[in-house]
């Protein structure tokens, strides 16, 4: 709470169709100022709440988020964390599933809600989903519990009429304004004509022990997603790519991959060269069991490490912060069998 006891939240603008306009000569969607956009929203002002803004200069479509942007966020958060109840970043959707996930492990003890928002439609059009997203999102910023504690100390998404854990995210749907899903963890809220929190599903971090931001990534990481009919070739050669550090395997159902010699053995010689691969299955719904079939047990012995329930946007971005902390090989691999922040299911929870 502020001085005068208002709930204040900051707002940060990063960009996406939110805050875009039609440009008249090519009919591309480009961003415009964010004086603008708010200008477009007089019903903040109908909040009691204190609301200020920070603006990425320039604005960026959200297809251009880099390691180093999630950086300039995590600063300003850290820079801004005691002044204010709570953050919500407008973002692209394309990418705020990555972010999401990004933000989630580089704010360790997250103790204030972090809140992702877009649209599909830019907040200028009539029939804009963003005021609703923008409006919502900012109220669940400020919500408090009955004892005074933020209520959803996490970062997460807010779209349409869900409040999603952010690293449980994807994007599914291009068009339509409900575009996110969680399929393997609820929502922390539905959104109707109330807001009604499940509080038993959010996470809570100890609120005595500070903030630590983190700022380090290393990139040198690869999807590869499995077809029947992959070739030899170009898995050996993807492997093969000097620097690699990690790789996250797309793989069938529970985990499986085609029972190939060759297959078992490029994942092996990489796995002793001391890249990591982990397993996440390319199916929306549940998690990865190597022990099952035994064309996921091969992997197991090839010293692949399961990814669990993990999303593909969760899976990248974890790799990428372990790897950049330089920790030894055997530190990540167990991390990355841990649930770090809310991201996993593992078998006995
Ligand atoms: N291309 C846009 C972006 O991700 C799409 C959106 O905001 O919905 O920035």
């Amino acid at each position: 709470m502020t001085k005068e006891n208002k709930p204040s939240v900051l707002l940060i603008y990063t960009g996406g169709t939110i805050g875009m306009i039609e440009n008249p000569e090519t009919g591309a969607l480009e961003s415009f100022k964010f004086d603008e956009l708010l200008k477009q929203v007089p019903e903040l002002k109908r909040f009691n709440f204190r609301i200020d803004t920070y603006s990425f200069q320039p604005a960026i479509d959200s297809s251009d988020m880099e390691p180093e942007l999630w950086v300039k966020i995590v600063r300003i958060i850290m820079e801004k964390y005691e002044e204010y109840d709570g953050f919500v970043i407008l973002h692209g959707t394309d990418t705020m599933a990555y972010t999401a996930s990004a933000l989630s492990f580089m704010l360790e003890n997250l103790s204030k809600p972090v809140i992702l928002t877009g649209s599909q439609l830019p907040i200028g059009m009539l029939r804009t989903d963003g005021k609703e997203n923008l409006i919502t999102a900012i109220e669940i910023a400020a919500a408090r519990r009955n004892d005074g504690q933020p209520m959803v100390p996490e970062v997460c998404i807010f779209f349409e009429n869900e409040l999603l854990r952010g690293n449980r995210t994807t994007k599914v749907n291009a068009e339509n304004f409900n575009a996110f899903r969680s399929f393997n963890y609820p929502p922390l809220a539905t959104v109707g004509i109330h807001i009604r929190f499940n509080e038993h599903l959010i996470r809570r971090n100890n609120p005595q022990l500070p903030m630590k931001p983190h700022f380090l990534f290393n990139n040198n990481v690869v999807m590869l997603s499995l077809f029947p009919g992959i070739k030899e070739s170009i898995v050996a050669s993807v492997l093969q790519v000097p620097g690699l550090k990690a790789v996250v395997l797309r793989t069938f159902g529970s985990g499986n991959a085609p029972q190939k010699e060759w297959l078992t053995r490029h994942l092996k010689q990489a796995s002793e060269r001391g890249i990591l691969i982990v397993n996440i299955t390319q199916c929306q719904h549940g998690a990865v069991e190597m022990h099952r079939y035994g064309t996921g047990l091969q992997l197991l012995q090839a010293g692949v490490v399961s990814g669990y329930d993990c999303t593909p946007e969760c899976a990248i971005t974890k790799l990428m912060f372990l790897l950049g902390h330089d920790l030894p090989l055997e530190e990540i691999r167990k991390l990355m069998d841990s649930d770090l922040a809310g991201e996993i299911t593992h078998d006995e929870s």
